[in-house]
């Protein structure tokens, strides 16, 4: 953890929940308790048909909602694409961007993710921008290249720990069960913060929460959340069982 920064865990349901799954963000919501309410944020980021209804039920709770993603556009002829300031309107205050399924299912750029994060920005969302080396990037020895080249290509210029998050999410640990080494997170989020250093600024880099997504569980979510730099998680499959997202949620605390 960064001592000075407030960390966050966000969940990304992903195409998963139906009305009746917003059970579930009812029961994180009465698991967050003061003790939790002091140590971290939460965030709960459904699919879109649910937004509106999640941030209604988590009214009162300090619990924020996400999107998943947003048009790199304001609005009009644009099928199938929703707004980042929909997504404002919809309760949301954060937007999912660039996450890697975006990226390969989908073939975001750099650029186009930047442009999502900038478009987030400009309705008041705090992005979180989502960067991770392949498999094959990893056993190459290109990880740490590769992760720098997205935040350079994808972080919008003069951002801050006000109004950016970045997660980085090793792609081959994602829903596999896998996660990198202790010290492999150190290394990278220590090289993500510098790069951010360098693009923004030290002292806004300073402030940037930097989360780790990739498998997290409860079983390793206290070794991950005790790693330099890593000031929270993004939690995919684990978030859709309410104890399992809080007790991610406690091994920040
Ligand atoms: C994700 O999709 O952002 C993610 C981290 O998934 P999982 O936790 O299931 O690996």
């Amino acid at each position: 953890m960064t001592r000075s920064i407030r960390p966050l865990v966000a969940g990304n349901w992903k195409m998963n929940g139906m009305k009746a799954d917003i059970v579930i963000a009812s029961e994180v919501a009465k698991g967050y308790d003061a003790g939790l309410k002091a140590a971290v944020d939460l965030a709960i980021c459904p699919p879109a048909s649910l937004l509106i209804t999640a941030s209604v039920v988590l009214v009162g709770s300090r619990i924020a909602t996400g999107g998943q993603d947003c048009s790199t556009q304001g609005s009009g002829a644009f099928t199938g694409e929703i707004s980042a300031a929909m997504l404002a309107d919809a309760g949301a205050s954060f937007a999912i961007v660039g996450h890697s399924e975006r990226r390969t299912l989908h073939g975001e750029s750099n650029a186009t993710v930047k442009a999502k994060a900038e478009a987030a920005q400009k309705a008041l969302l705090v992005p979180i921008v989502c960067v991770g080396e392949t498999k094959d990037e990893r056993e190459a020895g290109k990880a740490l290249a590769v992760v720098k080249k997205q935040l350079r290509g994808s972080i919008p210029d003069g951002a801050t720990g006000a109004t950016l998050v970045v997660a980085y999410e090793p792609v081959w640990a994602i829903g596999t069960g896998l996660t990198p080494t202790a010290a492999d997170v150190a290394e990278m989020h220590e090289a993500i913060r510098a790069e951010l250093g360098r693009l923004l600024g030290k002292a806004a880099a300073a402030g940037v929460r930097l989360l780790y997504g990739g498998s997290v569980k409860p079983s390793n979510a206290v070794e991950l959340m005790n790693v330099a730099n890593v000031d929270g998680a993004l939690v995919g499959g684990a978030s859709l069982k309410a104890e399992e997202f809080l007790a991610i949620a406690r091994a920040c605390g």
